[in-house]
C-alpha cells in the first residue's frame, strides 16, 4: 500500500514538474531529492535518458522512471579497488565507485555533438561494468569495504557520470558508519549532500556551477570560457589543471605548464592511471 501510494505521489511530481527535467541540472529537481531522502533522484537520470533519446510516449517514460525509483536502488556501472590516478590524491589506494548517468551528456556517442560536455572519456551507460548493478545503500556499503584490504579507513572516490545525481545524505551517513573516508569527483552543477569529506569539482563550460567551494579544483585545460584566472580565487584548498586528453594532449600539457609556471598556485595534475596502464 505504502509503495502504491508512494508511487503515485512520484509520479503526480513528475507530471507537475516536468518542464524541469528538460534541463537536469535545474535547482528545481532538486525538489524530489529532498522530498523523499534521495534515492528517487534514481528517476531524474532514468526520465533523462529516456524522455531524450527514446520515442516512447511520456507517461511511459514516467512510469518506466517511478518504476525504478521504487526500487530505492543506487544504480551503479563499477567498482574497483585502485589507485587514485590524478589531483591530490594520486597514488592514493582508493576505491572507486562509477554511478551511471550523467546530466551533461548522455553518453552515447551519437548525441555527443549536441552534449553540453563533449570531451568525456568514461564509459557511465548501464550497469554492466565490473560490480556494476543496483544496490541498496546498505549493499553499496557492504561491496565497497569488501574490496578494501583490512580494517582501516576506507578511502572511498565516487565518480561517473556525475555522482551528485544519486549520492545522499543516507549512503553518507552509512558509510561513515562504516569507517569510509568519502571523496566525490563531481562536475559541480548539482548541490551535494552534507557531510562529503573531500569534494574534488571539475567544472565544464557552457554549466551552471552550484559548487562553488571544496578541496580540490580541478580543471581540465583549456576549455574556452573557463579560463583559469575565472577560479584562481574560488574557495577551494588546491587548484589543478589537467591537460585535456585528446589528440593535443601534448600541447596542452606544455601549455598547462607555462601557466602554471607563470601562475603558481595551480598544479599539475596528470592523468598517471594512463601513463602506468592501470585502471
Ligand atoms: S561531466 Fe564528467 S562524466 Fe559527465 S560527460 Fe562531462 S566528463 Fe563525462
Amino acid at each position: 500500500m505504502f509503495l502504491h501510494g508512494f508511487f503515485i505521489s512520484q509520479l503526480s511530481v513528475l507530471i507537475e514538474s516536468e518542464s524541469s527535467f528538460y534541463n537536469v541540472y535545474n535547482p528545481n529537481k532538486l525538489y524530489i531529492h529532498e522530498h523523499n531522502g534521495g534515492n528517487c533522484l534514481n528517476i531524474l537520470t532514468d526520465f533523462y535518458c529516456i524522455r531524450s533519446f527514446c520515442p516512447l510516449d511520456r507517461v511511459l517514460c514516467l512510469i518506466f522512471a517511478a518504476e525504478n525509483c521504487l526500487r530505492l536502488a543506487y544504480k551503479i556501472k563499477e567498482i574497483y579497488y585502485t589507485l587514485q590516478g590524478e589531483g591530490f590524491h594520486t597514488g592514493h589506494a582508493a576505491v572507486f565507485c562509477r554511478f551511471t548517468g550523467c546530466n551533461l551528456w548522455s553518453g552515447r556517442e551519437e548525441d555527443r555533438h549536441k552534449a553540453i560536455c563533449q570531451f568525456c572519456d568514461t564509459d557511465f551507460v548501464g550497469t554492466d561494468g565490473e560490480l556494476g548493478g543496483k544496490y541498496s545503500g546498505e549493499e553499496l556499503v557492504k561491496q565497497i569495504r569488501s574490496l578494501w584490504p583490512d580494517d582501516s579507513t576506507c578511502f572511498i572516490v565516487f565518480t561517473g557520470g556525475e555522482p551528485a545525481l544519486q549520492l545522499d545524505k543516507e549512503l553518507v551517513d552509512i558509510l561513515h558508519k562504516e569507517n569510509c573516508y568519502i571523496a566525490i569527483e563531481t562536475n559541480g552543477t548539482i548541490e551535494l549532500p552534507e557531510g562529503i569529506d573531500w569534494v574534488c569539482m571539475s567544472p565544464k563550460a557552457g554549466t551552471n556551477l552550484i559548487v562553488q567551494s571544496g578541496n580540490e579544483l580541478k580543471l581540465v585545460y583549456p576549455q574556452v570560457g573557463m579560463e583559469p584566472e575565472r577560479f584562481a580565487d574560488w574557495a577551494f584548498d588546491y587548484h589543478f589543471l589537467q591537460p585535456m586528453d585528446c589528440e593535443e594532449v601534448e600541447d596542452y600539457t606544455s601549455s598547462a605548464i607555462r601557466y602554471i609556471r607563470a601562475n603558481p598556485k595551480w598544479k599539475l595534475s596528470v592523468q598517471t592511471h594512463k601513463v602506468l596502464g592501470i585502471q
